[in-house]
């Protein structure tokens, strides 16, 4: 039987890297991860991590079966699967009364949407229900399409790519059921409304509304059935994706937005806004005397009608920009700025609504039964994983920055557990060395002296403030930070790879360069203060507009002077804050997946792609860190009832102390005293040499 289970560890690998001999070894990390991808088992432990490599094609492991398989049953007894964190997380909060949270991280591509999707369905299917929850399982099951049609859209990497990062509440009531929900969006790629690299498209609603629209609502929007007729749709030149059905997507979102409890004039105006976005991208200026002047009015009379706005004002805005300087004073933009304040609001307007629209689903997943306010709480993760291109912009470095965050609440989560559960064990053990990432965290977010706080002065300064006096700034203030180098500090041989509008960071992962080159100033700036100042004066028309939805979004008091704006960076680093409070304070559970190759492909594992991403998720680390500790640890009787049967001495009923049994077991199983240690309720082993955590040891055991 041994043997056996030894040739099929050759074939398939080891189901938690912690059982790898040569555990420092990436080479040999990513071969157990490759013989496990040939064989269909895309999922392996890093103890409690669960590695994912995304398979390129449906797997027979997410039917109801399976679902039931991992239901109620300790994580280490089956194979490893995505269900059996959501189960674990779940017992965790059933049994220890402690909200959880399952992080999801990766790069694109990866597969974190699609875990995120399986740990709901899991949820939906397994746990209890009542009528009135079934109401918010379908609820919970249909934000989904929704906020994938406004915030997905198909990129290079992904037919189907979240364009925003997204932490979702479960809330479960006190029988362990789903009763409501609480979504936050993070950094919705906004630049995409206006403009799509070669291969990728707008988001998918715009595809979705144009393709399966109704004939009179398509002629009451004033849209013709035709994508490539708009100006904010043909930059990537990319109308179809084969593996995306627009018009039975649009079947979906609309019916999606019923059982979310959109009523008819909700989905109208929200209609109203997606038509008007597209109208705003098809109005073409000329120029007279050197000044923008728009050279058709079909798309502001349209623009007028759906949203309510007077069409002459907005003729006006969209030509003219407020003078600071001379108070209410609007003088002429010439063509230029005039389309870039176009954009601008187009960018603000989709934004805005997307917002609102992730804010009306909260409320329709509010749980609203007042006679018991206690639920407890799993959330769910789906956010970006450290980015690096060839050229990084401030879209990367926010990521990149999120990343470092989440890389110390695991420092400060897992490291910190561990070493407490060893205590409350009475356990001695040695303290893992590890790298802390803290220092690049305040080097960024630090108040006064770290790069946001100096990218905010910039932005906020009047005067000359470019992009290159933010870098000279942060030359001058963070210069000599060990994780920090600028062109003008750096030895000969990087400033050989490194352009001058470029600053690098040194992060826990690696090094990124980012660029400055005006979009760092631009991104940063929020629309009030933005390179076109004109765009104040079409925030005001969005003020005035009758579309309900746009008067929620769009505020008079931000327009007032007296408010001193916040940049996009300053509001990135508070939310980022706030989402590592809540977080902190539930159990995490870590899902890292991968994607196998560039080219969305079944079966190919592509090495050095993998590699990269090994590094970028800091599993050799994970690893190591799991390493030093105790990989395997089980209750007494748990472990006994289960191996009993594997020692003569033990089967079939122990009837001494349960640690004595323990004891003779592992002995019997030919553990050495330095590699096990008995606590007062648990026995850990460093690494279980074999049998426990193998699929065979499963199969073996039953
Ligand atoms: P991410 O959110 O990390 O960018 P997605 O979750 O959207 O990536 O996954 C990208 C695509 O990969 C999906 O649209 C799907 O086709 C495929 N995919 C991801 N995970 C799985 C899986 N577990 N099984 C089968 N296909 C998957
Ligand atoms: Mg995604």
């Amino acid at each position: 039987m041994m043997e056996s289970a030894l040739t099929a560890r050759d074939r398939v690998g080891v189901q938690d890297f912690v059982l790898l001999e040569n555990y420092t070894s990436e080479a040999a990390f990513i071969e157990n991860l490759r013989k496990r991808f040939k064989e269909n088992l895309i999922y392996t432990y890093i103890g409690s991590v669960l590695v994912s490599v995304n398979p390129y094609k449906d797997l027979e492991i997410y039917n109801k079966n399976h679902m039931e398989r991992y239901r109620g049953v300790n994580f280490y007894e089956v194979s490893p699967h995505i269900y059996a964190v959501g189960d674990n997380s779940y017992r965790s909060m059933r049994t220890e009364r402690k909200d959880q949270c399952i992080l999801i991280s990766g790069e694109s591509g990866a597969g974190k949407t699609e875990a995120s999707k399986k740990i709901l369905q899991y949820y939906a299917v397994t746990c209890p229900a009542s009528e009135q929850v079934q109401t918010v399982k379908d609820r919970l099951l249909q934000s989904n399409p929704v906020l994938e049609a406004f915030g997905n859209a198909k990129t290079l990497r992904n037919d189907n790519s979240s364009r925003f990062g997204k932490y979702m509440d479960i809330q479960f009531d006190f029988k362990g059921a789903p009763v409501g929900g609480h979504i936050i969006n993070y950094l919705l790629e906004k630049s995409r409304v206006v403009h799509q690299n070669h291969g990728e498209r707008n988001f998918h609603i715009f595809y979705q509304l144009i393709e399966g629209g109704e004939e009179d609502l398509l002629r009451r929007l004033g849209l013709e059935r035709n994508p490539q007729q708009y100006q904010y749709l043909v930059k990537g030149n990319c109308p179809k994706v084969s593996s995306i059905n627009d018009r039975s997507d649009w079947k979906t979102v609309r019916k999606a937005l019923t059982v979310i409890g959109f009523n008819e004039d909700d989905v109208e105006e929200l209609l109203n806004i997606i038509a008007s976005v597209l109208h705003l991208g098809n109005v073409q200026y000329g120029e007279e005397d050197g000044s923008a002047c728009i050279t058709s009015d079909t798309q502001i009379k349209y623009l007028a009608r759906l949203l309510g706005v007077n069409g002459t004002v907005l003729t006006e805005a969209l030509t003219h920009k407020k003078i600071i300087a001379k108070g209410e004073e609007v003088g002429p933009l010439n063509l230029e700025q005039a389309s870039s304040a176009r954009d601008a609001l187009s960018k603000a307007v989709y934004g805005r609504t997307f917002t609102w629209l992730v804010n009306k689903i909260n409320t329709s997943l509010t749980y609203t039964d007042d006679s018991s306010k206690h639920y407890s709480v799993i959330g769910l993760l789906d956010i970006y994983g450290f980015e690096v291109f060839q050229h990084n912009s401030f879209e990367q470095f926010c990521i990149n920055y999120c990343n470092e965050k989440l890389q110390q609440l695991f420092i400060e989560l897992t490291l910190k557990s561990e070493q407490e559960e060893y205590e409350a064990e009475g356990i001695t053990w040695e303290p893992v060395q590890y790298f802390n990432n803290k220092i690049i965290c305040d080097l960024v977010e630090e108040k006064f002296k770290g790069i946001i706080s100096i990218l905010d002065e910039e932005c906020l300064r009047p005067g000359d403030a470019s992009d290159l006096t933010f870098l000279e700034k942060l030359a001058d203030t963070v210069g000599g930070h060990p994780h920090f180098v600028t062109h003008k500090l750096a030895d000969a041989k990087t400033r050989k790879v490194m352009g001058r509008e470029e600053f690098r960071l040194l992060h826990y992962a690696g090094e990124v360069n980012y660029n400055v080159n005006g979009v760092f100033l631009r991104c940063v700036k929020t629309v009030c203060v933005c390179v076109c100042v004109c765009v104040c004066v079409c925030l005001q028309v969005m003020c005035m507009s009758e579309n309900k939805i746009l008067n929620q979004c769009f505020d008079r008091e931000e327009l007032s002077d007296k408010k001193r704006p916040e940049t996009a960076a300053a509001q990135f680093k508070a939310s980022l804050a706030k989402l590592m409070e809540i977080l902190m304070s539930k159990e995490p559970s870590y899902v890292r997946c991968m994607k196998p190759n560039d080219s969305k492909q079944a079966g190919r594992f592509d090495e050095v792609l993998i590699r990269h991403q090994v590094k970028y998720l800091g599993l050799m680390e994970n690893l190591r860190v799991r390493r030093a500790g105790f990989a395997y640890r089980r209750r007494y009787e748990v472990f006994l009832q289960r191996y009993k049967s594997l020692c003569p001495d033990t089967w079939p009923n122990w009837q001494g102390k349960l640690s004595d049994g323990v004891a003779t077991l592992v002995k019997h199983l030919g553990y050495k005293p330095e590699e096990y240690k008995l606590g007062r309720s648990k026995i850990f082993i460093r690494f279980p040499k074999t049998l426990f955590g193998t699929e065979e040891a499963t199969v073996i055991m039953n």
